[in-house]
Protein backbone atom coordinates (compact mmCIF):
# COMPACT_ATOMS: atom_id res chain seq x y z
CA UNK A 1 0.00 0.00 0.00
CA UNK A 2 1.31 3.45 -1.40
CA UNK A 3 -0.21 5.47 1.11
CA UNK A 4 0.05 4.40 4.69
CA UNK A 5 2.54 4.67 7.13
CA UNK A 6 2.28 2.83 10.59
CA UNK A 7 3.96 4.40 13.66
CA UNK A 8 4.06 3.98 16.89
CA UNK A 9 2.56 6.29 19.52
CA UNK A 10 5.56 8.68 20.16
CA UNK A 11 6.09 9.07 16.70
CA UNK A 12 2.60 9.20 15.46
CA UNK A 13 1.86 12.38 18.12
CA UNK A 14 5.68 14.02 17.59
CA UNK A 15 4.81 13.92 13.42
CA UNK A 16 1.33 14.91 14.61
CA UNK A 17 2.82 17.99 15.99
CA UNK A 18 5.49 18.87 13.62
CA UNK A 19 3.60 18.57 9.55
CA UNK A 20 6.79 20.19 8.13
CA UNK A 21 9.35 17.19 9.60
CA UNK A 22 6.35 14.73 8.48
CA UNK A 23 6.59 15.91 4.79
CA UNK A 24 10.28 15.70 5.33
CA UNK A 25 10.23 11.98 6.75
CA UNK A 26 7.83 11.33 3.76
CA UNK A 27 9.85 12.86 0.74
CA UNK A 28 12.87 10.89 2.34
CA UNK A 29 10.97 7.69 2.66
CA UNK A 30 8.99 8.29 -0.63
CA UNK A 31 11.29 10.23 -3.03
CA UNK A 32 9.74 13.35 -4.88
CA UNK A 33 8.22 11.04 -7.76
CA UNK A 34 6.17 8.99 -5.59
CA UNK A 35 4.81 11.75 -3.53
CA UNK A 36 3.87 14.00 -6.63
CA UNK A 37 1.75 10.09 -7.39
CA UNK A 38 0.29 10.70 -4.08
CA UNK A 39 -0.72 14.18 -4.40
CA UNK A 40 -2.53 13.82 -7.74
CA UNK A 41 -4.39 11.35 -6.24
CA UNK A 42 -5.16 13.34 -2.81
CA UNK A 43 -6.37 15.98 -4.67
CA UNK A 44 -8.58 13.87 -7.81
CA UNK A 45 -12.22 12.82 -6.86
CA UNK A 46 -12.83 9.30 -6.99
CA UNK A 47 -16.31 8.77 -7.67
CA UNK A 48 -18.27 5.33 -7.44
CA UNK A 49 -21.14 3.63 -7.92
CA UNK A 50 -22.57 0.55 -6.14
CA UNK A 51 -21.13 -1.43 -8.08
CA UNK A 52 -17.47 0.01 -8.15
CA UNK A 53 -17.93 -0.18 -4.26
CA UNK A 54 -18.28 -3.72 -3.94
CA UNK A 55 -15.73 -4.51 -6.35
CA UNK A 56 -13.35 -2.67 -4.11
CA UNK A 57 -14.58 -4.34 -1.08
CA UNK A 58 -13.87 -7.53 -2.62
CA UNK A 59 -10.29 -6.87 -3.48
CA UNK A 60 -9.22 -5.63 -0.10
CA UNK A 61 -10.97 -9.03 0.99
CA UNK A 62 -8.74 -10.84 -1.30
CA UNK A 63 -5.77 -8.63 -0.16
CA UNK A 64 -6.72 -9.36 3.83
CA UNK A 65 -7.29 -13.41 2.96
CA UNK A 66 -3.55 -13.12 0.96
CA UNK A 67 -1.84 -11.38 3.99
CA UNK A 68 -3.24 -13.76 6.83
CA UNK A 69 -2.04 -16.69 3.81
CA UNK A 70 1.58 -14.65 4.13
CA UNK A 71 1.88 -11.85 6.66
CA UNK A 72 5.44 -11.70 6.43
CA UNK A 73 5.29 -11.66 2.40
CA UNK A 74 2.50 -9.81 1.76
CA UNK A 75 2.54 -6.52 -0.08
CA UNK A 76 -0.07 -4.33 0.58
CA UNK A 77 -1.70 -3.21 -2.75
CA UNK A 78 -3.80 0.04 -3.20
CA UNK A 79 -7.18 -0.40 -5.32
CA UNK A 80 -6.60 3.11 -6.83
ZN1 LIG B 1 8.37 5.22 16.94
Amino acid sequence: MDNAIAMCRYHHREMGESPARFMEMLNDLYGPGHMEILREKSNGIFKTTKALRLEIGKFYREQYREWEANPDGHIWISYN
